[in-house]
């Protein structure tokens, strides 16, 4: 790990940051991002004085002689992360928002320029040599817990290594960065396509799919395995033909190519996990993370699998006896007719359209919901800064207060144009250090802007997306109180960082909450509790069957590089993996998709983390009054527990000192099991 990155979600990257313990007082305002308005010869003039403050700061660190102190070793350092974050930060930024396509092409470069000079400081032995020569024995313990941490990422990197082995493992790394790259680009350029003959065969799919697939010159219809064209014919469709030859055609996407990649790359993660002293890439990879080892994966993806198997079977059965209403005889469940009859039964049984929500969730009154929940959940208020310039006249701008005192600073960017960065995240613009900078974030979505004709109707999907990257906003705010930028906001160990997130998308899905701002935008009408509960059982429905899934790749993540290379034979690994978790009957494709697992790139063997944060998320969730979940101490606690510490200690301390223990699945196997457990209403679904 050259670069000390982490990804946020949908793909904003946090360096880690270090630190500036000087005794600078926070300027009494300080100024917004686009106060200057800056174009882009003063934009790159700002970044660069931050890329040569952070490299002065290193220059004094390795200049001092005799005794190595905080003062003289510790400051200097995070002082150099905290400016090479912050020009990271603003050129990230800036490619992914900037309106005009020239400033973009600058802030490109200015991102390879800082990442760059990350990546030297994370390898430079003389800069790990000082600190290790730290005695921290009488800090305070974040300030102990940022050394340690930082120790371990350089010794992961191998800079602590001789000369021989350093170079040795650049090799590796540039050899890993072009495989990578290799495997993900054979699995999107592997575009595969299915000819229907028949326009019939597209029966079941919506009108706009329908024509959106007009035959060609020739009468046939090409269907491909692209996203757009591939989820709608596998849910859909009702001709059994076309939806076999699109899922085989789907799983087979960069195969056989990838096999000799993907061998390649286990290969080059062995080796280097064996120059580190680390008998598998799984442990190397999983040293500076929650889970600890590769062992702690096999156990919690073991865990999963137990868990969540009575209740996918349950699942199975209903989507078995939707099956058997066409084909009486069936007997199991065959990997490519899941999607289908998943979204067969959630019509037949659950009563629910997605569509009849949108009237009640209009831009502005969801923003209003979400800010307004967001204030009184964590006791702090918002107050806009009107006329505050933005990079694009849609930018509003925003001030955390508590106590009549500012705390910290967020922009929303929440509609979509032209050169955009077309997802959702949150993205940090300034780590917050302690009397030495507040911390301040953007929301960048992509949510319909209103318009004087229609006011902006969002699915129920966006506004989970809204409150979701607003939590990884405040848990960047309220962590943004720290003696060291290294250790501000979201800089805990990577497996860690959607928990809270995740737990914010229960708060929004709650009748309470959405009572409290959903309103239909015509009548004003609240959101009948009984939609809301029909909403909720028609979107648990599949739940468990899909962590079961999960836990399919998760357990193939982790076999890819649990051991030698040579031991793994990929594809029968693939199939027993994707037979054991999912419960379903596979098809001879099955065996093939490891070649189309992307994460098995970038993730390798963390894809278990997204499980993880849920499993957590669902605890966490459970200790809030059910009855009111803003109510009493439990929001304060969770805010001072969980957020406030960022990452000064590890998430394992976070969990146990919120929870009283650490986390269990029990809360997230309720969570599963909703669509059969919620009490009350008459629409409440049989069970088979
Ligand atoms: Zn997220």
């Amino acid at each position: 790990m050259p670069l000390i990155a982490r990804q946020l979600c949908s793909g904003a990257l946090l360096i880690l940051a270090a630190t500036a313990a000087t005794a600078a007082r926070a300027p009494a305002v300080q100024p917004t991002l686009w106060a200057d308005r800056p174009d882009v010869a003063a934009f790159e003039t700002l970044e660069n004085r931050r890329l040569d403050a952070a490299r002065h700061a290193v220059g004094r660190l390795l200049a001092v002689r005799g005794p190595r102190t905080i003062a003289n070793t510790l400051v200097p350092y995070d002082r150099a992360i905290q400016q090479l974050n912050s020009a990271y930060y603003f050129a990230q930024l800036m490619l992914q928002v900037h309106p005009d396509a020239a400033f973009r092409d600058h802030a490109t470069a200015m991102t390879t320029k800082a990442s760059g000079e990350a990546t030297t400081l994370s390898l430079n032995h003389k800069v790990y040599a000082a600190l290790a020569r730290l005695d921290v024995s009488r800090a305070d313990a974040a300030t102990r817990y940022y050394v340690e941490r930082t120790l371990l990422e350089f010794r992961l990197a191998g800079v602590n290594k001789d000369d021989a082995t350093r170079a040795k493992l650049k090799t590796l790394q540039d050899q890993l960065t072009t495989e990578q790259s290799t495997f993900d680009r054979n699995i999107s350029d592997d575009v595969r396509t299915v000819i229907v003959s028949d326009p019939a065969e597209l029966d079941g799919l919506p009108p706009d799919y329908i024509d959106a697939h007009k035959p060609g010159a020739d009468g046939r219809i090409r269907i491909t395995t692209t996203y757009p064209d591939y989820g709608p014919v596998t849910s859909f469709a009702k001709s059994d033909r076309l939806r076999r030859e699109l899922y085989d055609a789907f799983q087979s996407r960069a195969y056989p190519k990838n096999g000799d990649v993907l061998r390649e790359m286990m290969q080059t993660r062995f080796e280097i996990a064996q120059l580190l002293g680390y008998d598998s890439w799984a442990d190397y990879n999983a040293a500076d993370k929650m889970i600890g080892n590769g062992r702690h994966i096999a156990a919690f993806i073991e865990q999963l699998g137990q868990t969540s198997r009575p209740l996918a079977d349950r699942e199975l059965a209903m989507l078995l006896a939707e099956k058997r209403k066409a084909d009486p005889g069936a007997t199991a469940v065959v990997s490519y007719e899941y999607r289908r009859l998943t979204e067969l039964v959630r019509r037949s049984q659950f009563d629910f359209d997605s569509q009849s929500v949108r009237p009640y969730f209009p831009y502005e009154r969801v923003k209003d919901g979400i800010l307004r929940t967001a204030a009184s959940l964590f006791h702090v208020s918002f107050r806009q800064e009107a006329g505050a310039p933005g990079w694009d006249p849609m930018v509003e701008t925003w001030d955390v207060i508590e106590n009549g005192r500012m705390i910290g600073r967020f922009y929303l960017d929440m509609h979509p144009r032209p050169g955009k960065y077309s997802h959702a995240e949150m993205a940090a613009v300034l780590d917050g250090i302690r009397g030495v900078q507040l911390p301040e974030a953007v929301l960048v979505c992509n949510f319909p802007a209103p318009t004087a004709t229609d006011p902006g109707l969002m699915t129920f999907g966006d506004v989970t997306t809204f409150f979701h990257e607003f939590g990884h906003l405040v848990h960047h705010i309220l962590g943004g109180r720290q003696r060291w930028a290294g250790i501000a906001g979201i800089s805990m160990e990577a497996d860690f960082a959607e928990a809270p997130s995740q737990m914010l998308e229960r708060f929004i899905a709650s009748p309470q909450v959405l009572a409290s701002f959903a309103r239909h935008y015509q009548t004003g009408e609240v959101i009948p509790a009984d939609l809301v509960a029909r909403m909720n059982r028609a979107t648990a429905f599949g739940r468990a069957s899909w962590v079961a899934f999960q836990t399919s790749y998760a357990a193939m993540s982790y076999d890819v590089y649990k051991a030698a290379p040579q031991s793994v034979d990929l594809e029968a690994m693939t199939l027993a993996d994707t037979r054991r978790f999912s419960g379903l009957v596979t098809v001879p494709s099955d065996a093939q998709v490891f070649a189309a697992f992307g994460h098995l790139a970038g993730y390798s063997s963390m894809y278990y983390t997204y499980m993880w944060d849920l499993v957590i998320a669902a605890d966490f969730f459970q200790q809030f009054d059910q009855a009111d979940l803003l109510a009493g101490e439990t929001p304060m606690r969770y805010r001072r527990v969980v957020l406030e510490p960022g990452g000064s200690m590890s998430a394992n301390d976070l969990v146990k000192n919120f929870l009283g223990r650490p986390q269990s699945l029990q809360a997230f196997e309720e969570w599963m099991g909703e669509e059969f457990t919620r009490d009350g209403t008459s629409a409440r679904p049989r069970s088979p």
